[in-house]
């Protein structure tokens, strides 16, 4: 790569930042990782009906929860700022009017009511795509059919115009994106789009390219939902004399629903019950929550990992990737075509692999945090213990306690089913054996509690598999659980004795 690499991450103030844009910030930290590069974020807002207050905070916040914060930007700082749209207005401006005066956009006065009146003209004409074109611009009330003195004089009362772009008549417009090849559109296809709005800001289109030249951007990795945009701003590229330097583009595959059908969306995800934001999200005008995936109890390892192969593979088996893993094995000629599949439950398998792999020490946390908050106390070694019976078991760290309660409260009910079917006169001789054994062991240890059970059973003459599940309802209540000398010993003597010899009296 001759051209230093140089990505951005551009999105909107709008609301929540969609999983989809955490995956596209991703492949952009990524790939500039991978090269040595510089990941930009710049925050589209020219838009000020669609801000949304605390937006931009919350994108913030969640590539910084994920690891995968830019290295420029409005907190960064860097050398290309502005990183906020509305503060480089006058830039985009500039450009609008070089490109007036080269005879490549002009001034559109057309009221709402004239627009319509076009679109229902060409309508009844049988024309499929009634838009502002090379065609039609020539009937309209825009600089290239008024006079000169009437435009100045329009321009001078202030407006209202807008400035569209001058889109030549039959012209191929070709790009070549990294991950769908050669994209040809004919210029009659395109419109005259508005570059600068009749409140004198820019449109999306002209800030974004004036932006990705002016910040040295080599590529452009963004969803696939702006694909068709792609030709126009090759245009755009072309007509304000940057040919030479334009990024490279490369348009994600869409995120698909789990069946497949149809685009992956919030409305779905809440009816679904599963996260499609990173974090939670406060909707400030409805109020309304979106539940996230940190709050869920997502790693953020995992969400990494499941997104870096939703659109990507790594033409190998390996699944598990830390981030140094992701980006050694980064390259863009791996990313799919075809929109990927949101499998929930791959991203549940994905905790589950990182929830194993993780230190006893991190897992703790959560629970004694958790513990806290229910008013239980517990050491942190204690916690420990149990995090490493349950890890196995549980998919998010609120299950260490909520899967685990036995360990903090006696039993107020027993499994009725493991009753019905294990508690009879042989358990019950046992367990009032172990009891009284148990009493007099120092400290209860796994391997203590296994070898006193063993004596007992010996002594009276029955298999282990008999009991087994009798001895733990009468400790946990439940019917199914991790290793049983496991609980026995953090439980501890005395704790032991009393639930075995209440379980005796109480299921008599
Ligand atoms: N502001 C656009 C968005 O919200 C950015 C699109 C692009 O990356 O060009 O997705």
């Amino acid at each position: 790569m001759n051209k230093e690499v140089r990505v951005r991450f551009a999105p909107s103030p709008t609301g929540a930042l969609h999983i989809g844009g955490v995956r596209t910030a991703l492949y952009n930290y990524l790939f500039a990782k991978k090269n040595k590069g510089t990941f930009v974020l710049r925050i589209e807002d020219t838009d000020q009906t669609r801000y949304v207050e605390g937006a931009e905070e919350y994108i913030q916040n969640a590539l910084d929860w994920l690891g995968i914060a830019p290295d420029e930007g409005i907190v960064q700082g860097g050398n290309f700022g502005p990183y906020k749209q509305s503060e480089r207005k006058e830039l985009y401006l500039k450009e609008a009017q070089r490109l007036i005066d080269e005879d490549k956009a002009y001034y559109a006065f057309d009221t709402p009511e004239e627009l319509d009146a076009m679109r229902e003209r060409l309508k009844a004409a049988k024309v499929a795509n009634p838009v502002y074109d090379s065609i039609t611009r020539s009937s309209m009330k825009n600089s290239l059919t008024l006079s000169l003195d009437e435009v100045q004089s329009r321009i001078n009362a202030g407006g209202p115009y807008v400035i569209r772009l001058k889109v030549p008549r039959a012209e191929e417009v070709r790009l070549n994106d990294m991950v769908r090849g050669w994209v040809k559109v004919h210029s009659s296809n395109i419109d005259d789009k508005i570059l600068v709005k009749s409140d004198g800001m820019p449109t999306y289109h002209l800030a974004n390219v004036v932006d990705d030249h002016m910040m040295e951007i080599s590529h452009v990795i963004r969803g696939e939902e702006w694909l068709p945009s792609a030709p126009l701003h090759v245009l755009l590229y072309q007509f304000l004399g940057w040919e030479d330097t334009m990024p490279q583009f490369a348009h994600l595959p869409l995120l698909l629903k789990p069946d497949g059908n149809g685009k992956l969306s919030k409305r779905d995800a809440d009816k679904k019950g599963y996260p499609v934001f990173p974090m939670d999200w406060a909707d400030p005008v409805s109020g309304e929550i979106s539940i996230g995936f940190k709050e869920q109890g997502y790693f953020k390892e995992s969400v990494i990992n499941f997104l870096a192969l939703l659109g990507w593979n790594p033409g190998t088996e390996q699944e598990i990737f830390d981030t140094e893993e992701l980006i050694q094995a980064f390259s863009i000629d791996r990313i799919n075509k075809a929109g990927a599949k949101f499998d929930i439950d791959k991203a549940k398998w994905f905790n589950q692999q990182y929830m194993k792999a993780k230190p006893l020490s991190e897992l703790a946390e959560y629970l004694l945090k958790d513990l806290k908050e229910a008013g239980i106390e517990c050491t942190p070694g204690k916690a420990e213990t149990i995090c490493a019976l349950l890890q196995e078991r549980v998919t998010f760290p609120s299950e260490f306690m909520t899967k685990g309660m036995y360990f903090f409260a006696k039993p107020v009910e027993y499994d009725e089913k493991v009753i019905r079917k294990k508690w009879n006169d042989e358990a019950k001789s046992v367990l009032q054996a172990f009891a009284n054994a148990v009493k007099n062991v120092d400290i209860l240890t796994p391997e203590e509690a296994l070898n006193t059970l063993n004596k007992v059973l010996e002594e009276q003459g029955v298999k282990m598999g008999k009991i087994l599940q009798a001895l733990r309802v009468s400790v946990t209540g439940t019917g199914a659980g991790p290793d049983l000398m496991g609980i026995l010993s953090v439980l501890g003597r005395d704790e032991v004795v009393d639930r075995i010899e209440t379980a005796l009296e109480k299921l008599e």
